[in-house]
């Protein structure tokens, strides 16, 4: 069980969090292991910390590099946290989450007691109010252990509470977010239907407006929600935003916050037996003529698309920052696999095609790990218009760290085929990558659009 301690055993969740910003002093302790929560940190404690908390510590990386994945104290601390966190209570239970399709929904709430799901959100709010470079260390430091864990966090925290964040009024920050922040209320986002995906335009739910109620009436499906239920498909999770169409444009899109209890609100059916992300639930929900008052809608009727655009592309942000940790995880298995293996009387890392898995798996890793935080490093999470890199950092990192689980299980041999040694749970993790968030193809499209449009790089 995770618990504060020090200068902030006694305080509520928000004044922690608080605390966690601003104390020199603070510590958080796992498992009766304390780490230091200072983010007032001085370097060579930073570099002490770093060399000896964790074996997924990027030791070799120049310090140059290292602020460049880190640049402000503050996102040394989250990491130093996550690393923590993410070594002492998510590594243990993800092959076990991941064998029996089971959701952890106990541990994405203590994400809620750190003060994780309200990452981006304003401290008036509840949450840290922190930038995309701390999304993308969360993103990347949660899939290290366990990718399933981190794309229901993905859902909840960018989907969802990030969506509410940033395109909500005051009066509906204030009504949703503390206790999706807190994880009282764990939800997601509608946006896929059963025969519509990569053409999200084309979606059929309809909302439609009785004026003598003033109520909308919901109806349709969405597909493939993430955390869609939370007890197995009896029930849907607590909170939704979901897209639907209220005008005969095809852009008339608008986004209404969906509550559990709503009447007509429904789970079609819990997704079983996936190929990857098997800790993370998916479902089909079902809205049979949902009653939904207008404070219930995020942004102006049929001005969705804007903001169903801007959430894509801090969604394929995290998701291409979530290869980074399955690509780290999988080189560092198989350098050391490879270390300690012998064949013919000498290491497996004596054999040059073995070297070229290894050399060109931390090439490829460090080039989509510059991409996405030079990319990162830039967004201002109110910006819109920042397609051609969104798609383009997950276009790339989703296939390299594919690649690296595969080359990471062609190096273990027969080990590398079967759960103990994780990459290969990691390799059909990856595959979702590729799919989510945007298909491969859909980024080829958005991007040669994009490109098409601009001036010649320079
Ligand atoms: C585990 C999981 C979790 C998910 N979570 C969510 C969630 O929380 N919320 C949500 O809304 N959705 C979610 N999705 C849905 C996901 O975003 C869609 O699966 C994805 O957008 C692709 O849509 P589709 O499956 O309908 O495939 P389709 O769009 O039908 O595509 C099928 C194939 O045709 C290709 N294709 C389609 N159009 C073109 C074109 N113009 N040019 C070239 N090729 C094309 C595609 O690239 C793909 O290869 C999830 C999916 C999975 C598997």
């Amino acid at each position: 069980m995770l618990k504060l301690v020090g200068v902030m055993s006694n305080r509520s969740s928000f004044a922690i969090r608080r605390s966690l910003r601003y104390s020199a002093k603070s510590t958080i302790t796992i498992n009766n292991q304390t780490a230091d929560c200072s983010f007032i940190f001085r370097r060579r404690q930073r570099q002490a910390f770093f060399s000896s908390s964790s074996s997924s510590s990027t030791s070799t990386s120049s310090s140059s590099l290292k602020d460049f994945f880190n640049p402000t104290d503050t996102h040394v601390q989250l990491r130093s946290m996550l690393r923590h966190f993410v070594q002492n209570e998510v590594e243990p239970q993800a092959l076990e989450y991941n064998r029996s399709e089971k959701f952890n929904l106990p541990l994405l709430k203590q994400l809620g007691d750190l003060g994780l799901l309200g990452l981006t959100v304003e401290e008036e709010y509840g949450g840290y109010g922190l930038d995309a470079t701390a999304t993308a260390l969360v993103h990347e430091e949660l899939s290290y252990s366990d990718p399933a864990f981190c794309l229901s966090y993905l859902a909840h925290s960018l989907l969802l509470v990030n969506n509410i964040s940033i395109n909500g009024s005051s009066e509906q920050k204030q009504r949703f977010l503390p206790t999706a922040i807190s994880g009282e209320k764990i939800g997601g986002m509608g946006m896929s239907e059963p025969n519509c995906g990569t053409d999200v335009l084309g979606m059929t739910t309809k909302a439609v407006l009785d004026e003598s109620t003033k109520l909308w009436h919901l109806t349709g499906q969405k597909m493939w929600i993430t955390n869609g239920t939370l007890d197995g498909g009896k029930t849907p999770g607590d909170l939704f935003l979901v897209y639907a169409r209220t005008g005969p444009g095809r852009s008339d899109i608008t986004s209404f916050i969906v509550e559990k209890d709503m009447v007509g609100f429904s789970v079609g059916q819990k997704i079983n037996d996936k190929l990857g992300m098997r800790a993370s639930p998916t479902s089909e929900l079902v809205f049979d003529d949902v009653p939904i008052p207008s404070e219930n809608i995020i942004g102006d009727v049929n001005g969705a698309t804007l903001c169903m655009m801007r959430n894509l592309e801090i969604e394929r942000l995290g998701l291409a920052a979530m290869a980074l940790g399955i690509a780290r995880r999988c080189i560092n298995v198989m350098k050391d696999y490879a270390n300690e293996r012998k064949a013919f009387g000498k290491p497996l890392t004596e054999f040059g095609q073995i070297q070229s898995a290894i050399a060109t798996s931390y090439a490829e890793y460090m080039a989509g790990r510059c991409y996405v935080y030079a990319f990162a490093n830039n967004l201002n999470l109110h910006s819109h218009g920042n397609g051609l890199d969104a798609d383009g950092t997950k276009l790339y990192c989703a296939q390299m760290a594919k690649t690296i689980a595969d080359r990471s299980i062609q190096v273990l041999g027969g080990y590398g085929y079967v759960g103990e040694y994780g990459v290969e749970r990691l390799w059909r993790d990856s595959k979702l990558l590729e799919i989510g968030g945007g298909t491969n193809e859909s980024h080829h499209k958005n991007m040669v659009r994009d490109l098409r449009r601009m001036p010649d790089l320079e």
